[in-house]
Protein backbone atom coordinates (compact mmCIF):
# COMPACT_ATOMS: atom_id res chain seq x y z
CA UNK A 1 0.00 0.00 0.00
CA UNK A 2 1.54 3.56 -1.06
CA UNK A 3 1.89 5.94 1.86
CA UNK A 4 -0.50 8.53 0.95
CA UNK A 5 -3.96 7.19 -0.71
CA UNK A 6 -7.05 8.75 -1.43
CA UNK A 7 -10.99 7.65 0.04
CA UNK A 8 -14.48 8.95 0.24
CA UNK A 9 -14.56 8.55 4.03
CA UNK A 10 -11.93 7.37 6.53
CA UNK A 11 -13.22 5.29 9.84
CA UNK A 12 -10.61 5.15 12.81
CA UNK A 13 -11.55 2.28 14.91
CA UNK A 14 -13.47 -0.92 13.72
CA UNK A 15 -14.96 -1.73 17.07
CA UNK A 16 -19.05 -2.17 17.95
CA UNK A 17 -19.25 1.04 15.81
CA UNK A 18 -16.84 0.98 13.65
CA UNK A 19 -17.58 -2.43 12.15
CA UNK A 20 -21.22 -1.39 11.50
CA UNK A 21 -19.95 1.97 9.88
CA UNK A 22 -18.17 0.20 7.67
CA UNK A 23 -20.58 -2.36 6.41
CA UNK A 24 -23.27 0.26 5.90
CA UNK A 25 -21.16 3.10 4.34
CA UNK A 26 -20.32 0.71 1.62
CA UNK A 27 -23.30 -1.00 1.09
CA UNK A 28 -24.06 1.22 -2.20
CA UNK A 29 -20.87 0.06 -3.94
CA UNK A 30 -20.66 4.09 -4.16
CA UNK A 31 -18.28 4.94 -1.55
CA UNK A 32 -14.94 4.44 -1.01
CA UNK A 33 -13.89 4.01 2.61
CA UNK A 34 -11.13 3.22 4.72
CA UNK A 35 -11.11 1.29 8.12
CA UNK A 36 -8.21 1.63 10.60
CA UNK A 37 -7.81 -0.68 13.56
CA UNK A 38 -5.02 -0.12 15.98
CA UNK A 39 -5.29 -4.08 16.97
CA UNK A 40 -4.51 -7.29 14.93
CA UNK A 41 -6.99 -9.27 12.93
CA UNK A 42 -9.96 -11.34 15.09
CA UNK A 43 -8.96 -14.67 14.21
CA UNK A 44 -8.16 -15.48 17.74
CA UNK A 45 -10.59 -18.81 18.46
CA UNK A 46 -11.35 -17.77 21.98
CA UNK A 47 -12.82 -14.47 20.16
CA UNK A 48 -15.44 -16.50 18.95
CA UNK A 49 -16.26 -19.16 21.49
CA UNK A 50 -18.49 -17.09 24.14
CA UNK A 51 -16.88 -18.71 27.10
CA UNK A 52 -13.76 -16.71 25.77
CA UNK A 53 -14.59 -13.42 27.68
CA UNK A 54 -12.68 -14.73 30.41
CA UNK A 55 -9.76 -15.66 28.13
CA UNK A 56 -9.11 -11.88 27.37
CA UNK A 57 -9.10 -10.11 29.90
CA UNK A 58 -5.79 -10.02 30.34
CA UNK A 59 -4.34 -10.66 26.90
CA UNK A 60 -2.47 -7.50 25.97
CA UNK A 61 -2.95 -8.75 22.28
CA UNK A 62 -6.57 -7.98 21.83
CA UNK A 63 -7.06 -6.18 25.04
CA UNK A 64 -5.84 -2.56 25.50
CA UNK A 65 -5.58 -3.76 29.38
CA UNK A 66 -5.82 0.04 30.21
CA UNK A 67 -6.51 0.56 33.78
CA UNK A 68 -7.56 3.89 35.59
CA UNK A 69 -5.85 6.37 37.90
CA UNK A 70 -6.06 6.01 41.09
CA UNK A 71 -9.75 6.63 42.35
CA UNK A 72 -10.46 8.80 45.48
CA UNK A 73 -13.58 7.23 46.62
CA UNK A 74 -12.10 3.47 45.92
CA UNK A 75 -9.29 3.91 48.43
CA UNK A 76 -7.18 4.92 45.98
CA UNK A 77 -7.33 1.99 44.20
CA UNK A 78 -6.39 1.58 40.05
CA UNK A 79 -9.51 0.24 38.46
CA UNK A 80 -8.89 -2.01 35.73
CA UNK A 81 -10.66 -0.67 32.33
CA UNK A 82 -10.23 -3.42 29.35
CA UNK A 83 -11.62 -2.71 26.43
CA UNK A 84 -11.36 -4.39 22.95
CA UNK A 85 -8.19 -4.06 20.48
CA UNK A 86 -9.15 -6.11 17.07
CA UNK A 87 -11.58 -6.37 14.48
CA UNK A 88 -14.79 -6.04 16.11
CA UNK A 89 -13.53 -3.60 19.33
CA UNK A 90 -14.85 -4.54 22.85
CA UNK A 91 -18.01 -6.54 21.08
CA UNK A 92 -15.46 -9.18 20.37
CA UNK A 93 -14.20 -9.45 24.02
CA UNK A 94 -17.23 -8.36 25.44
CA UNK A 95 -19.79 -9.84 27.99
CA UNK A 96 -22.03 -10.76 25.44
CA UNK A 97 -25.16 -9.41 27.34
CA UNK A 98 -27.58 -7.84 25.10
CA UNK A 99 -29.45 -5.24 26.83
CA UNK A 100 -30.51 -2.26 25.21
CA UNK A 101 -31.20 0.38 27.96
CA UNK A 102 -35.12 2.11 29.12
CA UNK A 103 -36.86 3.71 27.19
CA UNK A 104 -36.67 6.61 29.36
CA UNK A 105 -32.93 6.84 28.53
CA UNK A 106 -33.78 7.67 25.43
CA UNK A 107 -36.72 10.14 26.16
CA UNK A 108 -34.06 11.51 28.36
CA UNK A 109 -31.42 12.04 25.42
CA UNK A 110 -34.24 14.16 23.74
CA UNK A 111 -35.64 16.39 26.74
CA UNK A 112 -31.65 17.44 26.30
CA UNK A 113 -32.41 18.81 23.26
CA UNK A 114 -31.20 15.83 20.65
CA UNK A 115 -33.40 16.18 18.14
CA UNK A 116 -34.10 12.73 16.60
CA UNK A 117 -32.75 10.40 19.57
CA UNK A 118 -35.78 9.43 21.80
CA UNK A 119 -37.23 6.19 22.77
CA UNK A 120 -39.48 6.34 19.27
CA UNK A 121 -36.64 7.75 16.79
CA UNK A 122 -33.95 5.23 18.14
CA UNK A 123 -35.83 1.92 18.40
CA UNK A 124 -36.19 1.58 14.28
CA UNK A 125 -32.23 1.17 14.59
CA UNK A 126 -32.18 -1.11 17.38
CA UNK A 127 -34.48 -3.41 15.14
CA UNK A 128 -33.07 -2.86 12.13
CA UNK A 129 -29.52 -4.13 13.50
CA UNK A 130 -31.29 -6.61 14.97
CA UNK A 131 -31.83 -11.14 14.34
CA UNK A 132 -33.22 -11.97 17.08
CA UNK A 133 -34.17 -15.67 17.18
CA UNK A 134 -37.65 -15.20 18.76
CA UNK A 135 -38.63 -13.55 15.11
CA UNK A 136 -39.64 -10.32 14.83
CA UNK A 137 -42.74 -8.29 17.02
CA UNK A 138 -43.08 -4.76 17.80
CA UNK A 139 -39.52 -4.12 19.94
CA UNK A 140 -37.33 -6.55 17.79
CA UNK A 141 -36.22 -7.30 14.69
CA UNK A 142 -35.58 -9.93 12.17
CA UNK A 143 -32.81 -10.59 9.45
CA UNK A 144 -30.64 -7.75 10.53
CA UNK A 145 -26.76 -8.48 11.07
CA UNK A 146 -26.53 -8.72 14.70
CA UNK A 147 -27.51 -12.43 16.30
CA UNK A 148 -28.96 -11.93 19.13
CA UNK A 149 -29.39 -15.21 20.98
CA UNK A 150 -31.53 -16.81 24.36
CA UNK A 151 -29.26 -18.79 26.63
CA UNK A 152 -28.87 -22.50 25.45
CA UNK A 153 -28.79 -23.94 28.61
CA UNK A 154 -30.45 -23.01 31.25
CA UNK A 155 -28.49 -23.32 34.09
CA UNK A 156 -29.87 -24.69 37.59
CA UNK A 157 -28.36 -21.78 39.53
CA UNK A 158 -29.68 -18.93 37.21
CA UNK A 159 -33.04 -20.56 37.21
CA UNK A 160 -32.76 -20.35 41.24
CA UNK A 161 -31.97 -16.82 40.81
CA UNK A 162 -34.58 -16.42 38.89
CA UNK A 163 -37.28 -17.67 41.19
CA UNK A 164 -35.39 -15.67 44.36
CA UNK A 165 -35.78 -12.91 43.09
CA UNK A 166 -39.84 -13.70 42.63
CA UNK A 167 -40.12 -14.97 46.11
CA UNK A 168 -38.78 -11.22 46.73
CA UNK A 169 -41.68 -9.72 44.55
CA UNK A 170 -40.05 -8.91 41.56
CA UNK A 171 -42.17 -10.33 38.44
CA UNK A 172 -40.81 -12.48 35.92
CA UNK A 173 -39.47 -10.46 32.87
CA UNK A 174 -38.88 -12.60 29.93
CA UNK A 175 -37.45 -9.64 27.86
CA UNK A 176 -35.85 -7.11 29.39
CA UNK A 177 -35.57 -5.36 25.72
CA UNK A 178 -39.58 -5.31 25.66
CA UNK A 179 -42.42 -3.64 27.21
CA UNK A 180 -40.69 -3.08 30.52
CA UNK A 181 -37.28 -4.10 31.84
CA UNK A 182 -38.13 -4.25 35.49
CA UNK A 183 -37.97 -7.61 36.58
CA UNK A 184 -36.09 -10.94 36.78
CA UNK A 185 -35.16 -13.06 33.84
CA UNK A 186 -32.81 -14.84 31.84
CA UNK A 187 -30.53 -12.51 29.76
CA UNK A 188 -30.43 -12.76 25.60
CA UNK A 189 -26.57 -12.48 23.89
CA UNK A 190 -25.40 -11.56 21.09
CA UNK A 191 -24.80 -14.73 19.95
CA UNK A 192 -25.52 -17.13 16.33
CA UNK A 193 -25.49 -20.83 16.83
CA UNK A 194 -23.68 -20.65 19.90
CA UNK A 195 -20.77 -18.60 18.61
CA UNK A 196 -20.20 -14.90 19.43
CA UNK A 197 -22.10 -12.00 17.78
CA UNK A 198 -19.63 -9.61 17.43
CA UNK A 199 -19.89 -6.29 15.01
CA UNK A 200 -16.83 -7.57 12.98
CA UNK A 201 -18.85 -11.37 12.46
CA UNK A 202 -21.92 -9.86 12.18
CA UNK A 203 -21.03 -6.52 9.86
CA UNK A 204 -17.77 -6.59 8.69
CA UNK A 205 -17.30 -10.26 7.85
CA UNK A 206 -20.03 -9.80 5.06
CA UNK A 207 -18.95 -6.46 4.06
CA UNK A 208 -15.23 -7.41 3.87
CA UNK A 209 -14.65 -8.76 0.17
CA UNK A 210 -16.17 -5.27 -1.46
CA UNK A 211 -13.96 -3.49 -3.70
CA UNK A 212 -14.42 -0.08 -2.26
CA UNK A 213 -13.50 -1.08 1.22
CA UNK A 214 -10.03 -1.26 2.58
CA UNK A 215 -9.67 -2.32 5.75
CA UNK A 216 -6.14 -1.70 7.65
CA UNK A 217 -5.78 -3.63 11.31
CA UNK A 218 -2.44 -3.10 13.35
CA UNK A 219 -2.89 0.38 12.09
CA UNK A 220 -2.73 3.19 14.43
CA UNK A 221 -4.44 6.91 14.07
CA UNK A 222 -1.79 9.23 15.42
CA UNK A 223 -3.72 12.80 14.10
CA UNK A 224 -6.46 13.88 12.31
CA UNK A 225 -5.74 16.35 9.72
CA UNK A 226 -7.61 19.51 8.89
CA UNK A 227 -7.48 22.80 6.44
CA UNK A 228 -8.55 25.08 8.63
CA UNK A 229 -11.41 23.53 10.30
CA UNK A 230 -12.20 20.75 8.06
CA UNK A 231 -10.82 17.42 8.18
CA UNK A 232 -9.13 16.35 5.20
CA UNK A 233 -7.42 13.29 6.19
CA UNK A 234 -5.71 11.17 8.71
CA UNK A 235 -2.19 10.01 9.79
CA UNK A 236 -1.78 6.84 11.21
CA UNK A 237 1.61 4.72 11.98
CA UNK A 238 1.34 0.72 10.97
CA UNK A 239 4.65 -0.13 12.57
CA UNK A 240 7.51 2.46 12.48
CA UNK A 241 5.67 3.00 9.13
CA UNK A 242 3.98 6.72 8.71
CA UNK A 243 1.34 6.69 6.76
CA UNK A 244 -1.31 9.05 5.62
CA UNK A 245 -4.89 8.85 4.07
CA UNK A 246 -6.96 11.54 2.85
CA UNK A 247 -10.71 11.43 3.54
CA UNK A 248 -12.94 13.77 0.75
CA UNK A 249 -16.15 13.39 2.11
CA UNK A 250 -15.84 12.67 5.96
CA UNK A 251 -13.10 11.75 8.97
CA UNK A 252 -15.72 9.78 11.17
CA UNK A 253 -13.71 8.73 14.86
CA UNK A 254 -15.24 5.44 16.08
CA UNK A 255 -12.42 4.67 18.94
CA UNK A 256 -14.11 4.39 21.59
CA UNK A 257 -14.64 6.29 24.55
CA UNK A 258 -11.00 6.32 25.74
CA UNK A 259 -9.55 6.16 22.51
CA UNK A 260 -11.64 8.82 20.78
CA UNK A 261 -11.57 11.74 22.99
CA UNK A 262 -7.66 10.61 22.84
CA UNK A 263 -7.54 11.05 18.82
CA UNK A 264 -8.81 14.11 18.93
CA UNK A 265 -6.77 15.67 21.94
CA UNK A 266 -3.15 14.39 19.93
CA UNK A 267 -5.07 16.52 16.78
CA UNK A 268 -5.23 19.39 18.87
CA UNK A 269 -9.03 19.73 20.01
CA UNK A 270 -9.69 19.89 23.12
CA UNK A 271 -8.45 21.68 26.61
CA UNK A 272 -6.38 24.25 25.33
CA UNK A 273 -3.91 24.51 28.43
CA UNK A 274 -3.65 20.42 28.52
CA UNK A 275 -2.86 20.10 24.73
CA UNK A 276 -0.18 23.23 25.61
CA UNK A 277 1.44 21.87 28.53
CA UNK A 278 2.60 18.65 25.95
CA UNK A 279 3.53 20.76 23.38
CA UNK A 280 0.39 20.11 20.80
CA UNK A 281 -0.61 22.95 18.61
CA UNK A 282 -4.44 24.06 19.71
CA UNK A 283 -7.05 23.49 16.79
CA UNK A 284 -9.34 24.33 18.70
CA UNK A 285 -10.49 24.90 22.87
CA UNK A 286 -13.26 22.05 23.48
CA UNK A 287 -12.67 21.61 26.74
CA UNK A 288 -15.64 19.22 26.61
CA UNK A 289 -13.28 16.62 25.07
CA UNK A 290 -12.50 13.85 27.46
CA UNK A 291 -14.72 15.24 30.06
CA UNK A 292 -18.03 13.93 31.72
CA UNK A 293 -16.36 10.29 31.35
CA UNK A 294 -19.80 8.13 32.64
CA UNK A 295 -19.53 4.73 34.03
CA UNK A 296 -20.97 1.53 35.03
CA UNK A 297 -19.53 0.80 38.98
CA UNK A 298 -20.65 -2.63 40.39
CA UNK A 299 -20.20 -4.52 43.66
CA UNK A 300 -20.40 -8.37 43.99
CA UNK A 301 -20.95 -10.82 46.10
CA UNK A 302 -18.73 -14.38 46.57
CA UNK A 303 -21.05 -17.12 47.30
CA UNK A 304 -19.78 -20.56 48.48
CA UNK A 305 -22.61 -23.06 46.70
CA UNK A 306 -23.09 -26.45 48.26
CA UNK A 307 -22.66 -28.43 44.79
CA UNK A 308 -20.23 -28.57 42.89
CA UNK A 309 -22.07 -27.34 39.68
CA UNK A 310 -20.77 -24.34 39.12
CA UNK A 311 -17.84 -23.51 36.23
CA UNK A 312 -15.25 -23.22 39.02
CA UNK A 313 -15.81 -26.84 39.47
CA UNK A 314 -16.21 -27.77 35.23
CA UNK A 315 -12.51 -26.00 34.86
CA UNK A 316 -10.96 -28.00 37.78
CA UNK A 317 -12.64 -31.44 37.25
CA UNK A 318 -11.43 -33.94 34.37
CA UNK A 319 -14.31 -35.18 33.65
CA UNK A 320 -16.96 -31.99 33.84
CA UNK A 321 -13.94 -30.56 31.61
CA UNK A 322 -14.48 -33.00 29.21
CA UNK A 323 -18.22 -33.31 29.18
CA UNK A 324 -18.22 -29.07 28.64
CA UNK A 325 -15.76 -29.74 25.32
CA UNK A 326 -17.67 -32.20 23.97
CA UNK A 327 -20.60 -30.80 24.28
CA UNK A 328 -19.68 -27.62 22.53
CA UNK A 329 -17.87 -29.15 19.44
CA UNK A 330 -20.90 -31.26 18.69
CA UNK A 331 -23.93 -29.23 19.48
CA UNK A 332 -22.65 -25.98 20.34
CA UNK A 333 -23.91 -26.17 23.44
CA UNK A 334 -22.67 -26.38 27.75
CA UNK A 335 -20.69 -24.16 28.89
CA UNK A 336 -18.24 -22.87 26.42
CA UNK A 337 -21.40 -21.69 24.97
CA UNK A 338 -22.32 -19.79 27.75
CA UNK A 339 -22.04 -16.17 28.20
CA UNK A 340 -20.27 -14.86 31.39
CA UNK A 341 -23.64 -13.72 33.37
CA UNK A 342 -26.88 -15.17 32.00
CA UNK A 343 -29.47 -14.06 33.85
CA UNK A 344 -30.75 -10.94 36.49
CA UNK A 345 -33.18 -8.46 37.40
CA UNK A 346 -33.98 -4.73 37.40
CA UNK A 347 -35.36 -3.48 39.95
CA UNK A 348 -35.20 0.05 42.37
CA UNK A 349 -33.01 -0.39 44.87
CA UNK A 350 -34.01 3.30 46.26
CA UNK A 351 -37.96 3.92 46.70
CA UNK A 352 -37.56 7.48 45.16
CA UNK A 353 -36.47 5.87 41.74
CA UNK A 354 -38.98 5.74 38.91
CA UNK A 355 -37.49 3.04 37.41
CA UNK A 356 -34.83 0.25 37.96
CA UNK A 357 -31.78 2.22 39.26
CA UNK A 358 -29.57 -1.32 39.61
CA UNK A 359 -29.00 -4.63 37.50
CA UNK A 360 -28.59 -7.33 39.54
CA UNK A 361 -27.37 -10.60 37.63
CA UNK A 362 -25.43 -13.97 38.66
CA UNK A 363 -22.51 -15.18 37.57
CA UNK A 364 -21.88 -19.12 37.72
CA UNK A 365 -18.36 -18.87 38.60
CA UNK A 366 -16.42 -16.86 41.04
CA UNK A 367 -13.08 -14.78 40.95
CA UNK A 368 -11.39 -13.69 44.00
CA UNK A 369 -9.71 -10.50 41.35
CA UNK A 370 -11.85 -9.70 38.45
CA UNK A 371 -9.98 -11.78 35.41
CA UNK A 372 -7.68 -13.92 38.09
CA UNK A 373 -7.60 -17.43 38.28
CA UNK A 374 -11.50 -19.03 39.77
CA UNK A 375 -11.72 -19.87 42.85
CA UNK A 376 -10.60 -23.11 44.13
CA UNK A 377 -14.01 -24.02 45.32
CA UNK A 378 -17.46 -24.34 43.95
CA UNK A 379 -18.57 -20.64 44.16
CA UNK A 380 -20.41 -18.22 42.17
CA UNK A 381 -21.31 -14.70 41.95
CA UNK A 382 -24.19 -12.45 42.48
CA UNK A 383 -23.52 -8.87 41.36
CA UNK A 384 -25.07 -5.26 42.02
CA UNK A 385 -24.91 -2.56 39.04
CA UNK A 386 -25.60 1.01 39.50
CA UNK A 387 -27.39 1.57 36.68
CA UNK A 388 -27.64 5.61 36.36
CA UNK A 389 -24.33 7.14 38.30
CA UNK A 390 -24.20 10.69 38.73
CA UNK A 391 -20.41 10.73 39.19
CA UNK A 392 -18.02 12.34 36.27
CA UNK A 393 -14.78 12.23 35.64
CA UNK A 394 -12.28 12.77 32.68
CA UNK A 395 -9.84 11.52 30.01
CA UNK A 396 -7.05 13.04 28.86
CA UNK A 397 -3.92 12.67 27.56
CA UNK A 398 -0.37 12.32 29.07
CA UNK A 399 1.79 12.55 26.66
CA UNK A 400 1.85 13.67 23.03
CA UNK A 401 2.62 10.08 22.33
CA UNK A 402 -0.59 8.91 20.75
CA UNK A 403 1.06 4.84 21.93
CA UNK A 404 0.81 6.49 25.21
CA UNK A 405 -2.16 5.73 27.40
CA UNK A 406 -4.46 7.97 28.79
CA UNK A 407 -5.72 9.26 32.16
CA UNK A 408 -8.42 7.51 32.85
CA UNK A 409 -10.41 9.55 36.12
CA UNK A 410 -13.80 7.72 35.89
CA UNK A 411 -14.68 9.62 39.26
CA UNK A 412 -16.61 6.38 40.56
CA UNK A 413 -18.93 6.92 43.77
CA UNK A 414 -17.74 10.65 43.97
CA UNK A 415 -21.62 11.23 44.05
CA UNK A 416 -23.35 10.39 47.92
CA UNK A 417 -26.20 8.71 45.85
CA UNK A 418 -24.26 6.70 43.65
CA UNK A 419 -23.34 5.14 47.01
CA UNK A 420 -27.02 5.67 48.55
CA UNK A 421 -28.08 3.62 45.12
CA UNK A 422 -25.21 0.73 45.48
CA UNK A 423 -25.80 -0.19 49.80
CA UNK A 424 -29.52 -0.20 49.52
CA UNK A 425 -28.93 -2.06 46.06
CA UNK A 426 -26.41 -4.95 47.49
CA UNK A 427 -28.78 -5.25 50.60
CA UNK A 428 -31.38 -6.45 47.92
CA UNK A 429 -28.98 -9.10 46.13
CA UNK A 430 -28.38 -10.39 49.76
CA UNK A 431 -31.90 -10.29 50.37
CA UNK A 432 -32.37 -12.33 46.40
CA UNK A 433 -29.50 -14.80 47.74
CA UNK A 434 -31.65 -15.57 51.51
CA UNK A 435 -34.88 -16.49 49.19
CA UNK A 436 -35.22 -20.03 49.80
CA UNK A 437 -34.46 -20.97 46.24
CA UNK A 438 -31.26 -19.51 45.82
CA UNK A 439 -30.77 -20.23 49.82
CA UNK A 440 -30.80 -23.90 49.06
CA UNK A 441 -27.58 -23.95 47.21
CA UNK A 442 -25.88 -21.70 49.35
CA UNK A 443 -23.02 -22.58 51.77
CA UNK A 444 -22.09 -19.49 52.92
CA UNK A 445 -21.51 -15.85 52.07
CA UNK A 446 -17.80 -16.07 50.98
CA UNK A 447 -17.42 -12.37 50.37
CA UNK A 448 -17.94 -9.60 51.90
CA UNK A 449 -19.25 -11.94 54.38
CA UNK A 450 -21.74 -12.09 57.39
CA UNK A 451 -19.48 -9.70 59.66
CA UNK A 452 -19.93 -7.43 56.96
CA UNK A 453 -23.61 -5.84 58.40
CA UNK A 454 -23.82 -2.55 58.81
CA UNK A 455 -24.18 0.02 55.82
CA UNK A 456 -20.84 1.75 56.69
CA UNK A 457 -19.20 -1.77 56.50
CA UNK A 458 -20.97 -2.41 53.40
CA UNK A 459 -20.13 0.77 51.97
CA UNK A 460 -16.27 0.14 52.63
CA UNK A 461 -16.89 -3.17 50.69
CA UNK A 462 -18.17 -1.60 48.19
CA UNK A 463 -14.98 1.06 47.69
CA UNK A 464 -12.47 -1.30 48.26
CA UNK A 465 -13.73 -4.32 46.51
CA UNK A 466 -16.21 -2.56 43.46
CA UNK A 467 -14.97 -2.19 40.06
CA UNK A 468 -16.38 -1.44 36.49
CA UNK A 469 -19.26 -3.33 34.10
CA UNK A 470 -16.77 -2.04 31.64
CA UNK A 471 -19.34 0.85 29.62
CA UNK A 472 -17.65 3.76 29.99
CA UNK A 473 -19.07 6.92 27.81
CA UNK A 474 -19.93 10.41 27.53
CA UNK A 475 -16.17 11.64 26.60
CA UNK A 476 -17.10 13.19 23.20
CA UNK A 477 -20.92 13.71 23.98
CA UNK A 478 -24.06 14.64 22.17
CA UNK A 479 -25.65 17.79 23.27
CA UNK A 480 -26.53 21.41 22.91
CA UNK A 481 -24.51 23.03 26.00
CA UNK A 482 -20.98 24.75 25.34
CA UNK A 483 -19.08 21.57 26.77
CA UNK A 484 -21.06 18.86 24.05
CA UNK A 485 -18.74 17.99 21.60
CA UNK A 486 -20.90 16.42 19.14
CA UNK A 487 -24.31 17.89 18.08
CA UNK A 488 -27.35 16.14 17.44
CA UNK A 489 -26.07 14.79 13.76
CA UNK A 490 -22.77 13.57 15.49
CA UNK A 491 -20.34 16.44 13.93
CA UNK A 492 -18.03 18.04 16.20
CA UNK A 493 -19.03 20.94 16.92
CA UNK A 494 -17.67 24.04 14.73
CA UNK A 495 -16.24 21.13 11.92
CA UNK A 496 -16.50 20.34 9.24
CA UNK A 497 -16.23 16.70 7.50
CA UNK A 498 -15.55 15.60 11.05
CA UNK A 499 -17.78 13.13 13.18
CA UNK A 500 -17.81 11.36 16.18
CA UNK A 501 -19.50 7.90 16.31
CA UNK A 502 -19.63 5.17 18.96
CA UNK A 503 -20.21 4.87 22.54
CA UNK A 504 -18.71 8.55 23.49
CA UNK A 505 -21.20 9.98 22.39
CA UNK A 506 -23.36 9.19 24.21
CA UNK A 507 -25.51 12.19 26.91
CA UNK A 508 -25.06 9.67 29.76
CA UNK A 509 -24.92 6.40 30.04
CA UNK A 510 -28.02 3.93 29.75
CA UNK A 511 -29.94 2.05 32.01
CA UNK A 512 -28.85 -1.44 30.85
CA UNK A 513 -25.35 -2.73 29.20
CA UNK A 514 -23.62 -0.42 26.42
CA UNK A 515 -23.41 -2.62 23.48
CA UNK A 516 -26.23 -2.87 21.82
CA UNK A 517 -27.22 1.25 22.19
CA UNK A 518 -23.31 1.66 20.29
CA UNK A 519 -24.59 -0.04 17.49
CA UNK A 520 -27.81 1.67 17.32
CA UNK A 521 -26.02 4.92 17.46
CA UNK A 522 -23.70 3.63 14.40
CA UNK A 523 -26.60 2.35 12.63
CA UNK A 524 -28.28 5.73 12.94
CA UNK A 525 -25.08 7.48 12.74
CA UNK A 526 -24.62 5.69 8.94
CA UNK A 527 -27.95 7.19 7.64
CA UNK A 528 -26.79 10.66 8.88
CA UNK A 529 -23.37 10.15 6.86
CA UNK A 530 -25.33 8.41 3.94
CA UNK A 531 -28.15 11.60 3.77
CA UNK A 532 -25.38 14.65 4.04
CA UNK A 533 -23.42 12.60 1.27
CA UNK A 534 -26.64 12.39 -1.09
CA UNK A 535 -27.28 15.75 -0.10
CA UNK A 536 -23.81 17.05 -1.52
CA UNK A 537 -24.11 15.23 -4.59
CA UNK A 538 -27.74 16.42 -5.64
C1 LIG B 1 -14.74 -6.78 29.12
C2 LIG B 1 -15.97 -6.07 28.60
C3 LIG B 1 -17.23 -6.64 28.84
C4 LIG B 1 -18.37 -5.99 28.36
N1 LIG B 1 -19.59 -6.63 28.48
C5 LIG B 1 -20.66 -6.11 27.82
C6 LIG B 1 -21.87 -6.85 27.73
O1 LIG B 1 -21.98 -7.99 28.20
N2 LIG B 1 -22.92 -6.28 27.07
C7 LIG B 1 -22.84 -5.03 26.52
O2 LIG B 1 -23.83 -4.55 25.95
N3 LIG B 1 -21.68 -4.31 26.61
C8 LIG B 1 -20.60 -4.83 27.20
N4 LIG B 1 -19.42 -4.15 27.20
C9 LIG B 1 -19.40 -2.79 26.64
C10 LIG B 1 -19.50 -2.72 25.13
O3 LIG B 1 -18.83 -3.82 24.52
C11 LIG B 1 -18.92 -1.37 24.66
O4 LIG B 1 -19.69 -0.34 25.23
C12 LIG B 1 -18.94 -1.19 23.16
O5 LIG B 1 -18.33 -2.28 22.52
C13 LIG B 1 -18.24 0.11 22.79
O6 LIG B 1 -18.18 0.24 21.40
P1 LIG B 1 -17.29 1.37 20.71
O7 LIG B 1 -17.49 1.21 19.25
O8 LIG B 1 -17.60 2.68 21.32
O9 LIG B 1 -15.79 1.04 21.12
P2 LIG B 1 -14.96 -0.29 20.90
O10 LIG B 1 -15.86 -1.44 20.56
O11 LIG B 1 -14.08 -0.44 22.08
O12 LIG B 1 -14.13 -0.01 19.57
C14 LIG B 1 -13.09 0.93 19.45
C15 LIG B 1 -12.09 0.36 18.45
O13 LIG B 1 -11.24 1.39 18.02
C16 LIG B 1 -9.92 0.93 18.01
N5 LIG B 1 -9.05 2.09 18.17
C17 LIG B 1 -8.97 2.89 19.25
N6 LIG B 1 -8.10 3.90 19.03
C18 LIG B 1 -7.63 3.74 17.78
C19 LIG B 1 -6.70 4.45 17.00
N7 LIG B 1 -6.09 5.54 17.44
N8 LIG B 1 -6.42 3.99 15.75
C20 LIG B 1 -7.04 2.88 15.26
N9 LIG B 1 -7.93 2.16 15.99
C21 LIG B 1 -8.24 2.58 17.22
C22 LIG B 1 -9.86 -0.05 19.17
O14 LIG B 1 -8.77 -0.93 19.06
C23 LIG B 1 -11.21 -0.72 19.05
O15 LIG B 1 -11.17 -1.83 18.20
C24 LIG B 1 -18.25 -4.74 27.67
C25 LIG B 1 -17.00 -4.20 27.44
C26 LIG B 1 -15.86 -4.85 27.88
C27 LIG B 1 -14.51 -4.24 27.58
Amino acid sequence: MPNSQSFDFIIVGAGSAGCVLANRLTESGKHRVLLLEAGPSNRHLWLHIPLGYGKLFTNRRYNWCYTTEPQAECHGRNVIAPRGKTLGGSSSINGLIYIRGQAEDFDHWRQLGNAGWSHDDVLPYFRKAEDNERGANDHHGAGGPLGVSDVRDEHPLAAAFIEAAQQCGYPRNDDFNGAAQEGAGFYQNTMRGGLRSSTAAAYLKPARWRGNLTIVSEALATRVLFEGRRATGVEYLVGEDKRIAHAGAEVIVAGGAFNSPQLLQLSGLGPAELLRSLGIPVVADLPGVGDALNDHYFARIILRCREPITLNDAVRNWGQGAKAVLQYALFRRGYFAMPAISAGCFLRALPSAGTPDVQCSIALYSAHDIGGNLDPFSGFMITCTLLRPESRGHVHIKSADPRQAPAIHPNYLAAHKDRDTLVAGVKVLRRIAQAPALARHIAEEFEPGAACDSDDALLDFIRSRGSTVYHPVSTCRMGQDSKAVVDERLKVRGFEHLRVIDASIMPEVVSGNTNAATIMIAEKGADMVLEDARRITH
